[in-house]
């Protein structure tokens, strides 16, 4: 191997200055979002296998079949034999064995294994054993270390406590694990002296473990105990830094100072609906009214609202009361779909009360587009609605007055930064459909202020829900032709998944996963074989924007009465005449997103059902998926879904890789918070944080310098 230059290695050194770490390989670490040593570092575990009890063959041999998983301590009997089966499919496979028995073991598609076994080398091999042809004992890809020397032969000197990483295709498990033990050797020496970013007062009160023990531990724990220790202090550490993030974005906010406006004529806005506002609708605006008109500084609000609560009609209102006072006003949504449902929304009520309205999408024509940018720019275009276009460095508003967003949990960091810069003394609105339980709403939107629509308008209908599995099947199909043939329109939604993106923990995840309803497949079936004679559409996240635009035009149309999708329908899209909602694997969702995905329909005066297909087994899978069933509220959704998992999910991703970070202003990745099961714990790291801005607002005091700077190397780009 060709030698590195010998460099000092730093937290900020790149990943390819580490042995080993080609440009190339560097790039599969970036796909992960690691760039530094630091990174590495902070590329905490996804889960841990427990190796550390070990079994002998004939221990194993008595469980084999029942799914699960052994560690085996065994000496490589044969030469490793590598065939090819077929084309793509190569098995490496030979027999190990201990005193009480042997087993045969193969590999699929790793034949460079024929050497890491020979003959009388002694490995722990960890897995799931099962009874192969004839009866014989048989382990596939097994995970497997060699015994280290010097062990006396029990695998005792092995860790007992493995990490699993999220790693991506091409970067193996050994790889990441090497490359993160490495970064590990490199930054924490044993006896480097780190600075804790959390004061030492703070860390005896709650009893937590230093900064460096943790992050060791983390990575290769002893025992469950350390590992119990460093997650604690790590979720503590990112809550901390997380909460303190809010509460200083807050306290800038509020210096800010916006410019004065006065209440306009509201009723004129008033007299223009088809229909009575909620109490509710009515209670958020006059809070935004609040807001722009009678403080110094400018609004910083969160709408929160369940689907069909009618949050676009209080946006318009905050809308109406910029445009009433000369200022322009923009709305920014994160999908070209949604940005248009508002503007055709909201265009034809501005024209009304005499403001043009423009669309500014990615799709938009380049000549119109610069045609928007020069008339927001003379002011002589009031009001524009589009996607992240709007965050270009060209586009410039003469007299900005208001900024609302729609989802902007779903926008990315640097476009929140963009748009943070664009707006600065701006009053700002942010709109969210994902009911959050309140205890959490008041944690987690700590820097905003909050308007919740909790009561819907009048004359809604529930949607009927029901969780079935496989056997369905038929009855199902039968449903959805009776919809479709009554001219209805039917989704059908299948997770969206990233073959081959996670390395599978070895005997257990393959197996114990149903198999995908993988979307492209699913639905060639459906319109080529269960209905060929009706029109069905189909909708991946990866289509150019102009495809699905078509796609979802022809459904909401009629053309097309099947629309088969990945969750690129989740949020805002509105299809009045659709009253059947299909979801393929329910368990790989969240129950938020399946209320949100429910929420599509039932829009219209038809009746309308949601149908959650799951052939999980599992009283939990069953359990979530009944509270679905049996509550149609948002609010209470998400409040059982705290209860059962914890909120750790809501600042998590989704299992089926769908990322839905609930933390709707932050457009954040949590390294480790997804790992608080604790809500208590998560309070007392925000009233930790509220003390610290109390003591001392700005951390300048000596004991919170470390802190600062992580807070800074956390957060920094969302603070300045
Ligand atoms: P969401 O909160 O999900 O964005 P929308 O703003 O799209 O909800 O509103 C859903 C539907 O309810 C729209 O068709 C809207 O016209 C209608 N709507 C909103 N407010 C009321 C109300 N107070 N009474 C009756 N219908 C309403
Ligand atoms: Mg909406």
């Amino acid at each position: 191997m060709p030698q590195k230059k010998t460099t000092v290695l730093a937290a900020s050194s790149p990943v390819t200055a580490l042995p080993g770490i080609s440009e190339t390989r560097g790039a599969l670490f970036s796909k992960l979002g690691i760039e530094t040593l630091a990174d590495l570092v902070t590329h905490y575990p996804r889960a841990y296998e427990f190796r550390g009890k070990t079994a002998s063959v004939v221990e194993a041999a008595e469980s084999a079949g029942r799914g699960e998983t052994v560690s085996l301590i065994l000496t490589v009997g044969t030469q490793p034999k590598v065939t090819t089966i077929r084309r793509g499919m190569v098995l490496t496979r030979f027999t190990a064995f201990d005193e009480t028995g042997s087993v045969q073991i193969t590999y699929f598609n790793q034949p460079y294994l024929r050497d890491a076994f020979a003959v009388g080398t002694t490995h722990r091999f960890f897995g799931r054993c099962e009874r192969g042809v004839g009866g014989r004992l048989a382990m596939n890809t097994p995970g497997h270390e060699p015994l280290p020397p010097g062990d006396p032969g029990d695998g005792s000197t092995l860790p007992a406590i493995c990490p699993i990483y999220r790693t991506t295709s091409g970067l193996t498990r050994k790889l990441l694990t090497d490359a993160v033990s490495r970064a590990l050797d490199a930054l924490y020496p044993p006896d480097a002296e780190h600075p804790d970013p959390l004061p030492y007062a703070l860390l005896r009160e709650e009893g937590l473990c230093g900064r460096t023990y943790a992050v060791e531990r983390i990575h290769r724990p002893e025992n469950e105990a350390a590992l119990d220790a460093a997650r604690k202090r790590l979720i503590f550490e990112e809550l901390l830094l997380f909460a303190l993030s809010l509460r200083i974005r807050r306290a800038q906010s509020e210096a800010r100072t916006a410019r004065p406006m006065h209440a306009p004529d509201m009723q004129r806005f008033y007299d223009r609906l088809p229909y009575t506002l909620t109490g509710a609708q009515m209670r958020a605006i006059d809070a935004f009214l609040h807001d722009m008109t009678a403080r110094p500084s400018p609004m910083n609000r969160l709408l929160s609202g369940d689907v069909g609560s009618g949050k676009t009609v209080c946006a318009a209102a905050a809308l109406y009361v910029a445009l009433e006072n000369g200022c322009q006003a923009a709305m920014m949504a994160p999908t070209e779909i949604l940005a248009r449902q508002h503007y055709d929304d909201l265009s034809p009520l501005f024209a009304v009360l005499g403001y043009e309205c423009a669309l500014l999408v990615g799709a938009t024509k380049p000549k119109e587009k610069s045609q928007i940018k020069a008339r927001l720019a003379d002011g002589t275009l009031p009001l524009v609605i589009g996607t992240h276009a709007l965050l270009e460095e060209n586009v410039v508003f003469a007299d900005c007055g208001l900024v609302i967003t729609d989802e902007q949990h779903r926008f990315g960091v640097s476009q929140r930064a963009a748009l943070a810069k664009k707006a600065e003394n701006v009053h700002t609105l942010i709109m969210s459909a994902t009911p959050i339980p309140r205890t959490l709403a008041l944690m987690l939107f700590g820097d905003l202020d909050m308007s919740v629509l909790d009561e819907l308008p009048p004359g809604r209908q529930r949607v009927q829900t029901f969780a079935v599995d496989e056997s369905y099947r038929d009855r199902l199909n039968g449903f959805i032709r009776k919809q479709a043939e009554a001219g209805h329109q039917v989704y059908i939604v299948c997770p969206a998944i990233d073959e081959g993106e996670e390395e599978p923990i070895p005997g257990e995840a393959v197996q114990t996963r149903p198999t995908m309803k993988a979307a492209v497949a699913y639905a060639r079936e459906l319109s080529e074989r269960v209905f060929p004679d009706l029109p069905v559409g189909f909708l991946h996240g990866k289509m150019r924007p102009a495809e699905k635009e078509a796609i979802m035009r022809r459904f909401a149309a009629g053309e097309l009465l099947i629309l088969v999708s990945t969750t690129v329908i989740e949020v805002g899209v509105n299809v009045p005449t659709a009253t059947l909602m299909v979801v393929e694997n329910a368990e790989y969702f969240g129950l938020s997103q399946l209320h949100q995905l429910r929420g599509r329909v039932g829009r219209g005066r038809d009746k309308s059902w949601c149908i959650l297909v799951s052939d999980k087994k599992g009283e939990d899978a069953g359990q979530r998926l009944d509270i679905l069933c049996k509550t149609a509220n948002g609010y209470e959704v998400a409040e059982r879904d705290l209860e059962m998992r914890g909120p750790g999910d809501f600042f998590a991703a989704d299992p089926a890789g769908v990322s839905w970070e609930v933390r709707q202003s932050g457009g954040l990745r949590f390294d480790i918070a997804s790992f608080c099961d604790d809500v208590e714990f998560l309070r007392r790291a925000f009233s930790a944080a509220d003390a610290i801005i109390a003591a001392d607002p700005m951390l300048e005091r000596e004991e919170h310098a470390a802190l600062r700077e992580a807070l800074m190397g956390r957060f920094g780009a969302l603070i300045l």
